[in-house]
């Protein structure tokens, strides 16, 4: 027989329930943190199962929806601790960067992730990639536009357009959506089943949901690495990725809003502890107040991320302002100029194949002390050397991090060694599965007319689609084998 206290939140358990379903709730309520063990049996048909997904992102609302398209009786119970889908609406400035529609080539496109770019070269975006994704949206009815440089968003350039469009499939599909609720911790039964603690963000309420699978789509909370640890996994201490880099040069300033469409930039790090690896990228820099950016400089923030963290972000920058051209023909350049030139001030003329900016001339020139009226005659041909050699190996000092916009990417979280990327299953706990940034991938392009292109949501879309594809079919095969007794 039924039986509901009073106070139980009858609507909570009723959307995540089902009417054929045995239920065993556990409920805390009151300030004093009163314990009430409720147990619901609610029907003698055989239970159908239930998945909790643990984040409403677009790793956790994309698998949720796949995973209840394939099983429509799996009860499909999607915990938000904040709005839903809140990272996508600024995503891409707004607009929502979908994909990237140029990348087809699934091992090029692996080597964009500097987490992960071995793991992906796999099975992984051929199950879902790219022009999964775009087909999944447009059969949606999100008609997309790809931009010159590869990105996608949608016609609108509105991020609501895609939001709207997966919480109205949630919903169609029976997905239920609860916000304001966090999922604190996470254990196991001996049956295997989870038992999941959930709490809400502003009143003294704690729950507890029995579910038999999960999915930890939390992004890259501290909250959600605890609940991987709490079942058995390490955590890849997460670090900041995707930042500007300030250099310890005071005349720079002067030179702030300059941009190099193509530098070859060699990052070598200080450690006492290990030798470093150098990173070396080719591609646009610009100039800031504070030091560097651009995608050369946020692509090296990336790859580096971590030996930047172990340096303590100090380390010199090399950079090749003219990577083109050989040193020889720099000097050549130089001499010819010099000859041509002679009685020209060497202030205000320069050879144009160098491609030089006048402010970056003058910069140059400073730092080899060539000041004042100097004639191109007077300088020695020692000094066009030294002069060839600071444009193909310019030193800097890097001092510290800066920040790129608002966004904030971090490297880091559950190592892929840990799960399948197949099925996006835990290889320590059965029924356990990760999407989504919470796992140790991160990616990004940059290059093309200072545009920086992340790979990041296409991970999510990707890993999210598989991990509820696994699900589905696990649940289906639970259900066909209960049938069968
Ligand atoms: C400003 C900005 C711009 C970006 N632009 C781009 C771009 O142009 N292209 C691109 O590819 N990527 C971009 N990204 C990155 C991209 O948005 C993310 O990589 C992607 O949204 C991650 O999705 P996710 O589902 O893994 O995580 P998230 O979107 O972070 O979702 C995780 C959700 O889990 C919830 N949660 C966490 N822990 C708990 C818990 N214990 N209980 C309940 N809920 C919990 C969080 O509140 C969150 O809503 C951008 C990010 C930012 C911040």
């Amino acid at each position: 027989m039924n039986t509901f206290p009073r106070f139980l939140h009858i609507e909570t358990l009723s959307k995540i329930s089902n009417p054929y379903r045995n239920y065993a709730y556990f409920l805390f309520s009151n300030h004093k943190r009163r314990y009430t063990a409720v147990s619901l049996s609610l029907s003698t048909k055989s239970a159908e199962e239930t998945l909790v997904v643990v984040g409403a992102g677009a790793a956790g609302v994309y698998g949720a929806i796949r995973a209840k398209t394939i099983a429509p009786d799996l009860n499909v119970v999607v915990i938000e601790k904040g709005k839903p889908l809140s990272k996508v609406k600024i995503s891409g400035g707004g607009r929502c960067n979908v994909t990237n529609g140029h990348c087809v080539d699934n091992v090029i496109l692996a080597g964009n992730y500097p987490r992960g770019n071995k793991e992906l070269r796999g099975s992984f975006f051929n199950m879902h990639g790219p022009t999964d994704t775009m087909s999944w949206f447009s059969d949606h009815g999100v008609e997309l536009k790809t931009e010159i440089d590869g990105r996608v968003f949608p016609i609108s350039d509105n991020s609501s357009t895609i939001i709207d469009c997966l919480i109205s499939e949630a919903k169609k599909r029976g997905v239920v959506l609860q916000t304001g609720k966090v999922v604190t911790s996470v254990s196991t039964s001996p049956g295997g089943k989870f038992s999941i603690k959930i709490e809400k963000c502003t009143i003294d309420y704690v729950e507890y949901v029995e579910a038999d699978y999960l999915m930890i789509a939390s992004g890259s909370s501290e909250q959600g690495h605890k609940l991987a640890t709490q079942l058995g996994h390490s955590i890849v201490k997460p670090v900041p990725s995707l930042f500007t880099f300030k250099i310890a040069d005071f005349q720079l300033v002067e030179l702030s809003g300059v941009t190099f469409p193509k530098v070859r930039a060699k990052l070598k790090l200080e450690t006492v502890q290990k030798s470093i690896p150098e990173h070396t990228q080719v591609g646009p820099m610009l100039v800031t107040h504070w030091g560097f950016s651009g995608p050369v400089i946020l692509r090296l923030s990336a790859w580096g991320a971590r030996d930047l963290s172990d340096s303590v972000y100090k380390g010199s920058l090399l950079v090749d302002f003219v990577p083109d051209i050989h040193i020889e023909d720099v000097k050549s350049y130089l001499i010819q100029h010099k000859n041509k030139f002679a009685k020209q001030r060497v202030i205000s003329s320069f050879p144009s194949e160098l491609g030089l900016v006048k402010r970056f001339w003058r910069y140059i020139l400073e730092h080899e002390d060539l000041v004042g009226d100097l004639l191109w005659a007077s300088i020695s041909n020692n000094l066009l050397i030294s002069i060839a050699s600071r444009l193909k190996n310019c030193s800097f000092r890097v001092k510290g991090k800066g920040q790129f916009k608002d966004e904030f990417v971090t490297a880091g979280g559950v190592p892929l060694s840990e799960i399948s990327l197949n099925t996006m299953q835990s290889q320590i706990q059965s029924r356990l599965f990760f999407a989504g940034e919470v796992l140790n991938i991160d990616g990004i392009t940059g290059g093309f007319n200072f545009q920086v292109m992340y790979h990041i949501i296409l991970n999510a879309w990707s890993g999210g689609y598989i991990a509820g594809t696994s699900i589905g079919n696990m649940a289906i095969a639970a259900n066909l084998k209960e049938a069968a007794v």
